[in-house]
């Protein structure tokens, strides 16, 4: 079969979403969306059962629908902060997405089908259950939404060997399974490993029988800087701490130790050296709940896991038949290197503002729909790498900044992104004469050069 688009999105997942909605509001073109898993959503469909989004749900998915009803919890450890949706409400706002992308009559969606790559009559896709091949003619972009696609434990492939007596589940199956242990072992030092922690305590397992495996320390942000709509005043004080770090530091570790002073970032253990930031964030509550834990084992990464020994880089830890080892080792985001966004015939979607997955990939829309120049896109969009460790911080942070000035120098772009339900500053105009919003901003203009300047310094020929 011969069909044609203007776009082909590889990828339904939340940043193909984002994008394709985006640009169905500012085009009148037609785009295929393809995606080898049987419906929209990404990892969402392979989702922890108790895993819910890090930040609230006020500027998560696609421009035009909103998802939930910006409510403030009252109880549990979000009271205060905006809702996070479920991974099955997440799911399901995908699914409702796609479904209204596809009453537009414009965008098809090609779910169980896999994108092979170019053939020679167009781009080559595989329908998954019967085999049967698509030549896909596209007049104008392959849009590439999976490049940095997500590695969850559901699916990943286990970076270490397991013995025959070993017990070891993806984080996926602790609900169902942790009834059988008397103990656990959780593998992995990033939020899903904090996650599965957090779900452990929750259910009255006593801290004492719980091991982490940490093969790093991370840092968290504290979640109560990422609230938007009536608290985004505290966005503006979580950014003007960074400025303020960022226009100070002498070094790496003085600049992480600032913003944990300041209380920007924290560590679950404040005396161990920490080297990763993966930009993921936690509550207070959620900290105080996961210092309890004082089982860590920090001999690098797991290697085996035998019935009696798990076998780490740099040592052994005895472990049990009756100890559940959980599985939350899978990178999460992607580490891709950075690739230009806009070029010739495709579009490689990546982060450019910092922590704001699905307003970049809009924004790669609306700005694919309003400028005409591959450069001029490439200036406005240019990528900005997911950080990994502590030294990621200051381009990521440097890049952020500078990409957003440009966009106040551009009309159009400024008008969008402040117009966007995923602009984590979206209500900021309403609430800057609020004093403690007003000295935010303040510090923040205060500072944001000499900041920008001083991590170009800190990252040295990395910028
Ligand atoms: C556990 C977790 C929690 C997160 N929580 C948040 C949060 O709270 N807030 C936030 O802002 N961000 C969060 N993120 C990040 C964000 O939601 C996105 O997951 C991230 O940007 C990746 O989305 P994606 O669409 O690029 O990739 P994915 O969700 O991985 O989707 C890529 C899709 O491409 C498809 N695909 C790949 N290759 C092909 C091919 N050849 N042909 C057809 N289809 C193909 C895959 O099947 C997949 O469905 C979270 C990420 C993870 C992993």
């Amino acid at each position: 079969m011969l069909v044609n688009a203007d776009y082909l999105i590889v990828g339904a997942g939340a940043t193909g979403l984002a994008f394709a909605d985006a640009l169905a509001a500012e085009a009148d073109v037609e785009m295929i969306i393809v995606d080898r898993q049987p419906a929209p959503g990404g990892h969402w469909l392979h989702a922890y059962p108790f895993l819910r989004l890090h930040t609230p749900s006020a500027y998560y998915g696609v421009n035009s629908l909103a998802l939930g009803d910006d409510r403030v919890d009252r109880a549990g450890e979000n009271a205060g902060c905006y809702e996070r949706a479920t991974g099955s409400e997440v799911r399901e706002y995908f699914a409702e997405a796609a479904a209204r992308l596809a009453r537009t009559g414009r965008v098809r969606l090609l779910a169980g089908h896999e994108h092979l790559g170019g053939g020679s009559n167009g781009e080559l896709v595989r329908d998954v259950s019967t085999g049967e091949l698509h030549d896909v003619v596209v007049r104008r972009k392959v849009v590439d939404a999976r490049y940095l696609q997500a590695s969850v434990p559901a699916t990943h492939v286990r970076p270490f060997d397991v013995a025959p007596g070993a017990r070891v589940i993806p984080v996926n199956d602790l609900p169902q399974t942790a009834g059988s242990a008397s103990c656990y072992t959780v593998l992995g030092a990033g939020k899903t490993a904090a996650d599965a922690c957090t779900w452990l305590l929750d259910n009255d397992i006593e801290p004492d029988r719980i091991r982490w495996i940490r093969p790093r320390e991370a840092w968290f942000y504290d979640r109560r800087h990422f609230q938007p709509l009536q608290q985004v005043g505290a966005i503006m004080e979580g950014q003007s701490l960074d400025a303020e770090a960022g226009a100070c530091a002498t070094g790496i570790e003085d600049l992480f130790e600032r913003l944990e002073a300041a209380g920007r970032l924290a560590r679950i253990d404040p005396s161990a050296p920490a080297t990763m930031f993966r930009g993921t964030m936690l509550s207070a509550g959620e900290l105080a709940a996961l210092r309890q834990i004082e089982d860590v084992v920090r001999l690098g990464r797991v290697r085996r896991i035998e019935a009696g020994r798990i076998v780490l880089e740099r040592g052994e830890a005895e472990t049990g038949p009756d100890v559940l080892h959980v599985d939350c080792t899978a990178l999460g985001l992607s580490n891709a290197p950075a690739t230009a966004i806009f070029q010739p015939g495709q579009i490689v979607l990546q982060q450019v503002r910092y922590l704001s997955p699905t307003f970049n990939a809009a924004l790669a829309g609306f700005v694919e729909a309003s400028r005409d120049d591959d450069a001029d896109k490439n200036r406005l969009c240019p990528p900005n790498p997911y950080p990994s460790t502590i030294e990621d911080w200051p381009p990521m942070m440097s890049r952020t900044w500078t990409t957003e000035m440009r966009w106040l120098s551009e009309p159009d772009v400024s008008a969008w992104v402040a117009a966007s339900r995923l602009n984590l500053l979206r209500a900021l105009p309403d609430h800057a004469a609020e004093p403690s919003a007003q000295s935010a901003v303040q510090r923040f203009l205060s500072h944001v050069t000499s900041a920008t300047e001083r991590l170009a310094q800190l990252t040295g020929p990395r910028t």
